[in-house]
């Protein structure tokens, strides 16, 4: 039995040891690159340099070559680039059975992709073809002794932090959600190798027809809370919806948007779009004004990694004051008014 032991584990040795290299899916809309996947090749390059492995971009789309030279000034060794019409618009399909594809042929150890609408559907979809495991949503990721992949992520409604890892399939997929992670340098001139795969499933295979693109953003006041630099935040302690103008008078004096609680957008005050938190968004602004928000930690796993945080709050033990750089014990019906006015005499 014990020789048995042996050779099961020499043969997933075997296994583990035919992967290698860490890849970092760059996702694009019409040949622009989301902001996350900047940043996963930033998070990839320490995992490539523990691992002493290449760190690869997988580019996919219709003309998307100009994002090669992007991704190695952001820190890529090499590209694998399929650039073909049938990767025009995202289609789980076509895009499952590309990285399919590439996986079995080149076989990475490491897949990163953003934890995006569409980074979510396309890495769920890949490890079910695979079969692999995938942790989504991770927050932290790190390298130990037996080249597994450390993934951490919160786990049961944020109060504990989960370390997962999939010690015994290949490759290991994480998804990181926008602004976890830090956006790498960008090194004007870097280059690489770019390898062109010819890849591509035929149109008719394809189960799902684009017939019309429709922003969402058309015609809209759109507001990107997640990419906002300065944001000035309301929660329960706001009592009503009205009561947001306040905050929305004091945000347009410092050039802030105006973000949210959880409580606040489930008692429809704030639109679900302007939520910060563990099922909102993460944000990493300079500063996060923290208004009648107590500090759970759902919330403040979405904005803890903000440059200065002040919070205002009447009741001094709010677990916000934990995290707050800057701390206002008191109304702010009195406080945010008298900001405001303040601001605006300068
Ligand atoms: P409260 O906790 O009720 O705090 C209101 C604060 O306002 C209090 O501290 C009070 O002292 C203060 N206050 C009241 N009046 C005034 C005043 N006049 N002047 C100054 N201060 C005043 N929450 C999120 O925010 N984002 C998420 O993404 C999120 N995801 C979740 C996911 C799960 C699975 C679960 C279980 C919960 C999640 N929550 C999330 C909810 C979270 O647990 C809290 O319930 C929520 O964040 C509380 O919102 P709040 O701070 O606005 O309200």
């Amino acid at each position: 039995a014990e020789e048995e032991v042996d050779e099961e584990t020499a043969r997933l040795q075997k296994m583990l040891s035919a992967y290698r290299g860490v890849w970092v899916f760059i996702e694009q809309t019409d040949g622009e690159a989301a902001k996350v996947s900047w940043e996963l090749l930033g998070t990839g390059a320490e995992l490539a340099k523990q691992l002493k492995v290449e760190l690869c971009a997988l580019v996919i789309g219709s003309g998307v070559e100009p994002l090669c030279g992007e991704a190695f000034a952001y820190g890529a060794d090499k590209v694998y680039l399929l650039d073909a019409p049938v990767y025009r618009h995202y289609r789980t399909q076509p895009y499952n059975e590309a990285i399919c594809h590439l996986i079995a042929k080149h076989k990475p150890e490491v897949i990163l992709m953003g934890a995006t609408g569409l980074g979510r559907d396309l890495a769920g979809a890949v490890a079910t073809v695979i079969k692999t495991g995938l942790t989504a949503d991770c927050t932290g990721l790190s390298i130990d002794d037996k080249r597994n992949l450390m993934q951490t992520r919160p786990a049961f409604g944020g109060n504990i932090m989960a370390t997962i890892m999939c010690d015994k399939f290949r490759p290991q997929m994480a998804t990181v959600r926008p602004h976890v992670m830090a956006m790498p340098d960008f090194v004007e001139g870097r280059t690489g190798t770019v390898v062109r795969e010819d890849f591509a499933p035929v149109e008719e295979s394809i189960l799902t027809k684009v017939l019309e693109v429709i922003s969402d953003r058309d015609g809209q006041d759109h507001v990107d809370i997640a990419g906002a630099e300065f944001i000035v935040s309301g929660g329960r302690g706001m009592v009503n919806r009205e009561n947001f103008v306040l905050l929305q008078q004091f945000a347009n004096e410092i050039g802030a948007v105006v973000g949210a609680s959880r409580s606040a957008v489930d008692a429809g005050w704030m639109p679900h779009d302007r939520q910060v938190g563990q099922t909102g968004k993460t944000v990493r602004p300079k500063v996060y004004i923290a208004c009648g928000i107590s500090g759970a930690i759902q919330h403040m796993v979405g904005m803890q990694d903000s440059d200065i945080i002040i919070a205002i709050n009447r009741d001094k033990d709010a677990p916000i004051f934990q995290i707050a750089t800057y701390g206002i014990v008191g109304d702010l019906f009195q406080i945010v008014p008298a900001l405001t006015r303040r601001l605006r005499e300068l």
